[in-house]
């Protein structure tokens, strides 16, 4: 090992977690993952898989409160709220409508910018060396619009993409059908941002990259990170189920569940969950080659390794509740709109559900940098909906600010401190 080199214990075997491991070995350290549950079951498992340099724009938007009313009501809507958590989650409800006040925003899209417009870049090579290249792609994403009046309601998202460097191309009508056969003729216009890119297999992509890890040394301990021991500010170790794991430093990156353990440090930071759901339809009748959203709906559908994933949905319910499988079920209603090839139901050995949690903080911004009272332990959660696509810069930020080095991008809009 290198002399600055340290062992590093990182807290959670989704996607930063590993991404982070694999830069810290590129630096010299030695990584022992902690994983409570199974690696890359998390979050990381189900999500759309897009990996887009263009999810720029903040979830709180000035105006987006007068279009939550109508959300609620809608069953087919994108949103939901469990009232009886909405004691718990009204804190969090009133950070995130303040965080979308005009210059707020610019400042976080900004920030969002210079973490995902390297995704592609940054992953390839980390993909490549784990032999899953075959999982990354680059075809674009295409966002879709039943009328011209929808678009035109999005124009502030696509100023904002604007102003930030990003370009797309519109197709209508038959140049889009073109495009994109499998879409239905009430759609009207597409929007292609070709920079972008997608995983066909989300889970798979981590555990390679977990696998690689351990093929250069790094051990994976299966259990719950329960804590940390300090000596003064300096890292002694991570307490765990199985015993205390020494460490020079740590990276908690636990995702939805890091709320706890950064409390121990000092840091009170607003993480809520914001669960999603995905529907996958084996041998699916529609097989879009780009990734889509739906711009109205709100929902991704991406030809996965192993089907047609419809993956999205906001629901505000905490960790604990149980799922509400209608939820997945709605997806395939929107998305038999949408491609009118798919049926609107399926044998169940034609389609799977799944619920996640994605981690979200009240700005749309991650944390990313070290906790208040130990600059040993660097957090690296809160990537909300944009979690796959930022974890290659996340984890490549995490390493340097571990090994001492300036960081590749500016920080400072990450800091867990700022809230
Ligand atoms: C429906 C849906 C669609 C999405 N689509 C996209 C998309 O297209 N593109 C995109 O970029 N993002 C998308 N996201 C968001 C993305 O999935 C998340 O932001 C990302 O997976 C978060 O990764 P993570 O590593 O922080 O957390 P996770 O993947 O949740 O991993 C955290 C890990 O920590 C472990 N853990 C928890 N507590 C402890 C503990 N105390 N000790 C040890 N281990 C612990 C957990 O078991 C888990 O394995 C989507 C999310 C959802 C739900």
């Amino acid at each position: 090992m290198r002399g600055n080199s340290k062992t590093v214990a990182v807290i959670g075997a989704g996607i930063v977690g590993v991404v982070s491991a694999r830069f810290l070995q590129r630096e010299g350290h030695a990584v022992v993952i902690v994983e409570a549950g199974n690696p890359g079951e998390g979050a990381s498992f189900g999500n759309a898989g897009c990996l887009n340099g263009s999810s720029i724009v903040p979830m709180s938007m000035p105006g987006m409160i007068r279009q939550v009313p109508r959300w609620l009501m809608d069953p087919l809507g994108p949103l939901a709220i469990r009232w009886s958590y909405l004691p718990a989650l009204a804190p969090w409800l009133v950070r995130f409508w303040r965080a979308g006040q005009p210059e707020k925003v610019k400042a976080q899209a900004r920030a969002l910018r210079a973490l995902l417009a390297p995704c592609l870049d940054v992953l390839r090579p980390l993909a490549k060396e784990a032999g899953a290249e075959d999982l990354v792609h680059r075809r674009g994403h295409l966002w879709v619009y039943r009328s011209e009046e929808s678009w035109r309601s999005e124009r502030a998202a696509w100023a904002l993409r604007r102003e930030n460097g990003l370009c797309w191309e519109e197709f209508h009508r038959d140049a889009l059908r073109e495009l994109e056969p499998s879409l239905s003729r009430d759609i009207v216009k597409g929007v292609l941002v070709r920079e972008n890119g997608h995983t066909t297999n989300p889970q798979r992509l981590v555990s390679c990259l977990l696998e690689a890890v351990l093929r250069e040394g790094g051990r994976l301990e299966r259990a719950r990170a329960l804590g940390f021991e300090l000596d003064g500010a300096r890292l002694r170790g991570v307490r765990t189920e199985a015993g205390l794991l020494a460490a020079q430093a740590a990276v908690l990156c636990a995702g939805a569940w890091s709320k706890p353990l950064a409390e121990q440090l000092g840091d009170a930071v607003p993480l809520e969950t914001e669960r999603g759901y995905h529907l996958m339809v084996r041998e699916p009748e529609a097989r879009p080659r780009i990734p889509i959203m739906d711009a109205e709906r709100k929902f991704a559908a991406t030809l996965m390794e192993d089907g047609l994933r419809l993956a999205g949905t906001v629901e505000l319910a905490g960790l604990k509740a149980p799922p509400n499988w209608e939820r997945a079920r709605i997806l395939l209603q929107q998305a038999h709109r949408l491609f009118p090839a798919l049926r609107e139901n399926y044998p169940k050995e034609r389609f799977s559900v799944w619920m996640g949690h994605r981690p979200s903080l009240p700005d749309s911004l991650p944390a990313i940098g070290p906790s208040r009272r130990s600059p040993d332990v660097i957090y690296a959660f809160g990537h909300g909906h944009v979690g796959m696509a930022a974890a290659p810069m996340t984890g490549k930020l995490v390493a340097e600010l571990i090994s001492g080095k300036p960081p590749s991008i500016d920080v400072k809009p990450f800091s867990p401190q700022r809230f």
